[in-house]
């Protein structure tokens, strides 16, 4: 069986721990390669690494480290189907969403090359007679990265390329349960050339993450997962003094008003739940059906549902892969099993689902629920699995205070061809990412991702200029001549 080995320093390693878990393919169940839990020595010498790389990198112009990107963003561009069948493999996702998925890091990195121009400060000649003033960014040091099981080639991009090009060094420690689009991606990063330890790359799990937020040397951490280890990387993170920005959880809610084109809306809002087995973090959740437009919404959402064909997302006309793991298949059904003792109604029932041929697959086929109330755990927690709930509201003002009373606040969505009730939802609507006639609200590269309330902690956003502030110091010059 193939071991994983960690990049540090410009060359391949094997990790000091001693324990390794099998990565497996969703569909298959098949055994892929083993992954090892790396140590906090192991993370202490990709620091030191990344440390060591930082004085002759952060030198480096600006203009120069861009080119590197566009070096990186042509080998990118030539291995797309490559790492989306990487991805489909590890993850379960159908290979176009694969290949989204890469699409969507590929843009950062090109977002980034830009860097030279984003870099720049401001001035401002006479503050006082005589007088001028400017700003200069600064890189900082190491910066680290901790990511989820849901992206696997896009989240680690939202952040190492921002990283570098503004002169800082960079780890990452991607999801134990998906590293294998990462180890493909390092293997590609490695032929640009970069000097030694500017990128690092350790495998392993909770271990490696507590190293990070403890490491005397590192300057920031961005993490991406779930809310209640954001949180926990977020205070421990903070607590050594470190930068960071931990995007967490979701529940996002979609309003669907009378007046909404209902054809295209249902067709978003299936896509927004399903797509990706419902395993996105602006995955829709639970659809608020205003006034009189449920019963229409209902019967088109059970009819999308059903048309979806479930199986190994590297099958042609395959439209919905595997959940991530058995764990996690268990942990939808137990949300399936809530909302039916809760006294939701279910349309149609995901549970059980089977795929012929396909016997160690994670199945959970598309699951609907009507009658879903607020308050309901269904309504309330984060399910992260195909499984729509309909909810009615009276009108708007109800919708949103529906939605707001979430405790997170990722994305939401309303679907209208009313511009006075896409402005007062988009207003009022306490969620970071807002979709008007949208299901799944993406920010693209040059602007910034993430959420509110329970769904973020820090300031400063992943990728946009969110990027550069969070990734550069600023500092403020005052001159004058005698
Ligand atoms: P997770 O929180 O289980 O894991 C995320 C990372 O944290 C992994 O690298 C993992 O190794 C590490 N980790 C897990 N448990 C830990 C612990 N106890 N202590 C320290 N580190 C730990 O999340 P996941 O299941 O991989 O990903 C799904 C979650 O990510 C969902 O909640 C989803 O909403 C969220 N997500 C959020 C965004 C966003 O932009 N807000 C984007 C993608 C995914």
């Amino acid at each position: 069986m193939r071991v994983l080995e960690n990049f540090i320093g410009g060359a391949w390693s094997r990790a000091s721990g001693k324990t390794h878990l099998e990565v497996k393919n969703p569909a298959t169940g098949e055994a892929l390669a083993e992954v090892p839990l790396s140590t906090a020595a192991d993370v202490d010498a990709a620091v030191k690494a990344a440390q060591a790389a930082f004085p002759g990198w952060s030198a480096t112009p600006p203009v120069q480290r861009a080119r590197y990107l566009f070096k990186l963003r042509e080998i990118f561009d030539a291995h797309r189907d490559e790492i989306a069948a990487i991805c489909t493999s590890e993850h379960g996702k159908t290979l176009s969403e694969a290949r989204n998925d890469f699409g969507r890091g590929i843009e950062n990195v090109e977002h980034a090359a830009g860097t030279p121009a984003l870099l720049m400060g401001q001035g401002l000649e006479d503050v006082a007679s005589g007088i001028d003033c400017h700003t200069i960014r600064q890189p900082l040091g190491v910066f680290a990265a901790i990511t989820p099981f849901n992206f696997p080639p896009m989240v680690p991009l939202w952040f190492l390329p921002y990283a570098i090009a503004t002169g800082n060094t960079f780890v990452l420690k991607p999801s134990e349960q998906v590293p294998l689009s990462q180890q493909r991606i390092f293997e590609l990063i490695e032929q640009v050339g970069l000097p030694p330890g500017v990128v690092n790359l350790v495998h392993g799990g909770r271990d490696v993450v507590n190293a990070f937020c403890a490491h005397r040397d590192i300057a920031g951490v961005s993490f991406v997962g779930s809310s209640a280890v954001a949180r926990h990387v977020y205070k421990s993170a903070a607590e050594a003094g470190k930068r960071v920005q931990a995007l967490g959880g979701a529940k996002n809610f979609l309003v669907v008003m009378p007046d909404a084109d209902r054809q295209r809306a249902v067709a978003n809002v299936a896509e927004s739940i399903f797509g990706c087995s419902g395993q996105r973090c602006l995955a829709g959740s639970v659809v608020v059906c205003v006034g009189d437009t449920l019963e229409a919404v209902r019967e088109a959402l059970v009819r999308h549902a059903k048309a979806i064909v479930l199986g190994d997302g590297s099958k042609p006309g395959v439209t919905m892969g595997p959940v991530i793991s058995a764990a996690h298949r268990d942990r939808v059904v137990s949300y399936i099993d809530k909302g039916v003792a809760e006294g939701a109604t279910l349309l149609l029932d995901g549970r059980g689902a089977k795929v012929e041929g396909y016997p160690h697959g994670n199945w959970v086929g598309p699951t609907v629920f009507d009658d879903v109330r607020p308050g309901m755990v269904i309504a309330t927690e984060e399910i992260f699995g195909p499984v729509a709930c309909l909810m009615r509201a009276r009108d708007l003002d109800e919708a949103i205070a529906i939605a707001n009373r979430s405790e997170y606040g990722n994305a939401a969505s309303i679907f209208t061809s009313s511009g006075r009730a896409a402005r007062e939802f988009q207003h009022r609507v306490a969620a970071g990412m807002v979709g008007v006639n949208v299901g799944v609200a993406a920010p693209m590269a040059f602007f910034p991702f993430g959420g509110q309330k329970g769904s973020f902690f820090g300031d400063l956003k992943a990728h946009g200029p969110t990027a550069i502030d969070f990734y550069t110091e600023r500092k403020i010059v005052i001159t004058r001549w005698f």
